[in-house]
């Protein structure tokens, strides 16, 4: 099949065999969170470039490369989402839910769109779990948050975790402190790779997660923000580590955390775990108290996080799903139409009485429908022959002639507690 199309590179399948695993992290998310008072938003794929390019920043990775963006028949510029935090509160703004009580908290299981360099754990499609707390600056909503998502990896098993928080403090701290962050790069310019010269003006925080040798040298002697932060970022952040404290989730401080979007305030923090290589980050968010401002709307402060679905597929427990149960399975012992259609009623019936059921779509020998049927461990075969139906139950052995129309089988099936 060389000539076979194939999906994009960094582009995947999800096959049968996957989807419980999948549909397990989905629930898991979902029920801890709308136990925490979260409900479920969908926002659309595609959005108006601008709100990412306003919001993530102009300087960071995304924007700069990864955003798949198009026109449309109009020649209007939309963007695969890349992200689904500014998404969700361009909703929150459109539909007026600063006026429903606060926070507002909402959660998510979406797919992203990122051309990044497809590798392990790394995709340009890839899903997203979740949660935005919107409308409420106390630094009890960032514990929260985190405690929930903490709550949730465990609960799926995924192993090797670590927590590193830190608080990048308002806008016009971070931006005193870039100052001298780029004197210190300048001071040392013909170490630093040609990446992080290139953005030492736009955006020389990104020198922190830089693996280049002589840009990791230079860092070890930075400055550090936490230095530049003003009293009220300094107690609430204090306030979130001592709420972590009493809830007994364990952090490290690391005032080197940088996250790849430009709209965090105050808290971030990440998610690691040991059991994933070189993409170790499971999931990770922080306060964005600035964002609504920047899509055009009041200021109103929101803390959120999102984790990647394929990164908790990764570093999960396997937990094997049971297979889905059949209950009958419907056979024709002819093909002529009379009988077909008393299998299809039967089919029907049997469903809407609440009975799973399949009936025979392969045109197999009566041998082999019963083999079929022993194959997806249906309890009963009916065998349909005219009006005539010969109904089989694999438990008791026994068998018995039924002469009569399909809603007796969904009785007979009903009677024996299976309805
Ligand atoms: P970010 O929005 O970059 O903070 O990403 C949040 C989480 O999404 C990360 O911790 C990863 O688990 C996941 N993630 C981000 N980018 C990708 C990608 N290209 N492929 C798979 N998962 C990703």
């Amino acid at each position: 099949m060389s000539d076979l199309i194939r999906p994009p590179r960094g582009t995947f399948d999800i096959l049968p065999e996957q989807a419980p695993m999948r549909r397990a992290v989905v629930e898991t998310a979902r029920a801890t969170l709308e136990d925490a008072g979260y409900r479920r938003i969908e926002t659309p794929a595609f959005e108006v470039t601008e709100l990412f390019t306003r919001t993530v920043g102009e300087a960071t990775d995304i924007v700069q490369k990864e955003m798949y963006t198009f026109n449309d028949g109009k020649g209007r510029s939309l963007t695969l989402r890349p992200e689904v935090t500014a998404p969700v509160m361009r909703a929150y703004l459109d539909h007026g839910m600063h006026k429903l009580p606060q926070p507002v908290r909402l959660w998510y299981a979406s797919s992203c769109w990122r051309y990044e360099r497809a590798q392990k754990g790394r995709y340009r499609q890839f899903w997203q779990i979740g949660a935005e707390a919107i409308g409420s600056d106390d630094p009890a909503v960032d514990a929260e948050s985190i405690a929930l998502l903490a709550g949730i990896l465990s609960e799926l098993g995924v192993g090797g975790l670590e927590l590193r928080i830190a608080s990048l403090g308002d806008p016009a701290a971070r931006e005193a402190y870039r100052e001298v962050l780029r004197d210190h790069l300048r001071a040392s310019e013909g170490e630093l790779s040609d990446e992080v010269r290139s953005r030492l003006e736009t955006n020389p925080m990104r020198a922190f997660d830089s693996d280049h040798e002589g840009t990791r040298e230079v860092m070890k002697s930075a400055p550090l923000l936490a230095d530049f932060l003003g009293e009220e970022d300094r107690e609430h952040f204090a306030e979130v580590l001592g709420l972590l404290d009493a809830a007994g989730i364990a952090y490290e401080v690391d005032p080197t955390l940088v996250r790849g979007l430009d709209y965090y305030t105050r808290t971030v923090f990440e998610f690691t775990s040991a059991a994933l290589g070189a993409q170790s980050g499971v999931g990770g968010g922080g306060r964005y108290d600035g964002l609504a401002g920047q899509i055009g709307g009041p200021a109103v402060p929101g803390m959120g996080w999102a984790a990647g679905v394929e990164r908790i597929l990764l570093a999960a427990e396997e937990r094997p799903e049971p297979e889905p149960v059949t209950t009958l399975y419907v056979a024709t012992a002819d093909e002529s139409p009379a009988t077909r259609r008393a299998a299809f009623a039967l089919v029907c019936e049997a469903r809407r009485a609440g009975i799973t059921a399949q009936m025979e779509l392969a045109g197999r020998s009566l041998k082999g429908q019963r083999k079929q049927s022993d194959r997806i461990g249906a309890r009963f075969t009916a065998i349909v022959e005219g009006e005539t139906i010969v109904l089989e139950d694999r438990e008791d052995g026994e068998s018995w002639d039924e002469e009569s129309r399909s809603a007796a089988v969904a009785s007979v099936l009903r009677e024996r507690g299976l309805g």
